[in-house]
């Protein structure tokens, strides 16, 4: 991953590049900004510019090509570390920071800067910031770190202050779209409809490219007609049957809603009805229970009971 190959956040790599040409890089960066922007590539396209042995004077992006390069892009290399939230466990633990601050200590091994990445810096439990926070006090040199959060509040005050702060904001739909079209090859109303789908985070999109958006879009077709026809005949058994296969995990239940939400809002702009609105505010709030580890299945079935309530209003 180089500067060039990432996306829609030229602003903030024209900074970093400037801070690399002058030679003036800060010791702690705050990589802020939603999933699927591009946060953690810009981290490590940052590592690699870095590290590059390759890149030509007054270059301020790897050559992707020496050894440092290709290191990193395998994930192999040592003085380049990921941090984040082990498989079994909820937060990063203050045993992995305290394993942090002894290894930024060493000298490098092979590198000219030590890179650490903390790749949800909202999972971060109290300990562990506080932690966190007397390596960000006095940070040795040759050291780097890279905090990545989805929720900039999320992060103590004072591991702000002590970072350079980077906003990344959503892709611009157009961009996102000729992305699809260049780089995942898909045909130009497909990638239309991922780009909207996707609501400016090109990590979905490009999910959405190589997962098929047919199957999601075929669901929200059904739920529509659904909703649109519920009066006097409503069939819940189809209903049900309905949220049972959208139900396979819960990335797919948030990519239904988020699809079946994109439409509503499509509707509303066409033809603005208070109908629609409410439909739109039930399905992000559903949207926000499935993000907040509520039981998926359960979540539907409230939601298609509450957009189809029946004749009368009730079961
Ligand atoms: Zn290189």
């Amino acid at each position: 991953m180089k500067f060039s190959d990432i996306t829609g956040q030229e602003t903030i790599i024209e900074v970093l590049k400037r801070a690399i040409r002058d030679d003036r890089c800060s010791s702690a960066y705050l990589f802020a900004g939603p999933d699927g922007v591009g946060k953690k590539m810009t981290a490590l396209a940052f590592a690699r510019v870095l590290n590059c042995t390759g890149r030509g004077k007054g270059s301020a992006d790897a050559c992707g090509e020496c050894v440092s390069c290709r290191k990193i892009s395998a994930n192999n290399h040592p003085d380049v570390r990921i941090i984040g939230v082990a498989e079994d466990k909820k937060e990063i633990s203050i045993e992995q920071i305290r394993d942090l601050e002894r290894d930024v200590s060493y000298k490098p091994l092979e590198a000219l800067k030590k890179v650490y990445i903390i790749e949800d810096a909202n999972a971060l439990n109290m300990a562990a910031a506080n932690c966190l926070l007397k390596t960000l006090e006095e940070p040795p040199l040759n050291v780097v770190l890279i905090l990545i959060a989805s929720n900039i509040h999320g992060i103590l005050a004072t591991i702000r202050s002590r970072c350079q702060i980077f906003r990344f904001r959503t892709i611009p739909a157009r961009a996102i779209q000729k992305f699809l079209r260049e780089r995942c090859d898909q045909q130009e109303d497909k990638a239309e409809a991922i780009a909207r789908l996707a609501c400016g985070r090109l990590g979905e999109a490009v999910k959405y490219a190589s997962s098929g958006i047919e199957s999601v879009m075929e669901q929200v077709r059904r739920a529509m007609d659904m909703m649109n026809n519920y009066e006097g005949s409503q069939d819940y058994e189809a209903m049900f049957d309905l949220c049972v296969e959208i139900n396979r995990d819960r990335e797919s239940v948030a990519g239904f809603l988020d699809c079946l939400a994109m439409c509503l809002r499509h509707d509303f702009v066409k033809s603005p009805r208070k109908e629609t609105r409410d439909r739109i505010s039930a399905v992000l709030r559903t949207r926000d229970m499935v993000s907040r580890n509520v039981n998926p299945e359960l979540a539907l079935n409230g939601m298609f009971l509450e957009l189809c309530p029946g004749k009368g209003g009730s079961l």
